[in-house]
């Protein structure tokens, strides 16, 4: 199975597929990840990524879809891919359609999280992951369990993305808005988007997509 999670910035997209990768065994390809893993290690995307993603503002279409591409031949045949912050744009959307085929997959769902655009800010700016593992976590809707220790792997150590304060994330909704949505209507005419409540508790939204995923 291959599905696209769909959603704003902070609409809970990572937070979903951590779970449906240790449920179901499939396979998160999320740009945003290999973004940051790229400006990490210094490597050439990472060097051009950088700014453009403190800003805010989306990397080039085709450095994103060529990290997809890759990844896909990477993880082989086997496994089920969760779309995760890609695609962003009508281009990377066209791309997608011909990397699946190129792989002989096809698109099963595009599951979309709706969210409040006031909500978003409030879970961004309170969002923090586990430095070790990359487990997720949230000032408010989702402390660990004991206070300051991973739940995943017991470390001590956490870290906030640079890119996670209010002024970045108006832009990064701005860019949603005006480049992300836009893509909704190609896959509705395909009669694969099912649209999820993204304001219901992290466990309400994952019983929800698990409704669609089996249904
Ligand atoms: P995205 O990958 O779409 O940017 P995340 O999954 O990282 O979003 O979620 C953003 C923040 O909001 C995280 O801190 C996460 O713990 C929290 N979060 C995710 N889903 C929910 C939810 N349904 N209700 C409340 N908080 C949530
Ligand atoms: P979020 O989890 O908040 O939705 P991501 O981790 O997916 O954010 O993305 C962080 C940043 O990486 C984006 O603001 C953008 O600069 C860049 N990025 C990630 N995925 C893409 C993509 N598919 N196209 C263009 N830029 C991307
Ligand atoms: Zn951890």
């Amino acid at each position: 199975m291959n599905i696209i999670l769909l959603g704003p910035p902070g609409a809970g997209k990572g937070t979903q597929a951590d779970r449906l990768v240790s449920e179901r065994g499939m396979v998160q390809l999320s740009t945003g990840d290999m973004l940051r893993a790229a400006v990490k290690a210094g490597t050439p995307v990472g060097l051009k990524a950088k700014a453009v993603m403190d800003a805010g503002e989306l990397v080039s279409d085709e450095i994103v879809s060529a990290l997809i591409g890759d990844k896909l031949t990477e993880m082989g045949p086997d496994k089920g891919a969760i779309f995760d912050g890609y695609p962003r744009t009508a281009a990377q959307a066209e791309s997608l359609d011909a990397i699946l085929e190129a792989h002989g997959r096809r698109l099963d769902h595009v599951v979309e999280l709706a969210v409040d655009e006031d909500a978003l800010v409030e879970r961004i700016t309170g969002r923090f992951t586990c430095a070790v593992c990359g487990a997720g976590y949230h000032d408010k809707f989702k402390l660990p369990k004991v206070e300051g220790t991973c739940d995943v792997c017991g470390s001590h150590d956490f870290k906030r993305r640079p890119d996670d304060n209010e002024e970045t994330v108006r832009t990064r909704m701005a860019e949603y808005r005006a480049k992300t949505a836009p893509i909704l209507p190609i896959y509705e005419a395909r009669g694969l988007v099912s649209r999820v409540d993204g304001m219901a508790p992290i466990g309400e939204v994952g019983a929800a997509i698990d409704a669609i995923l089996d249904g």
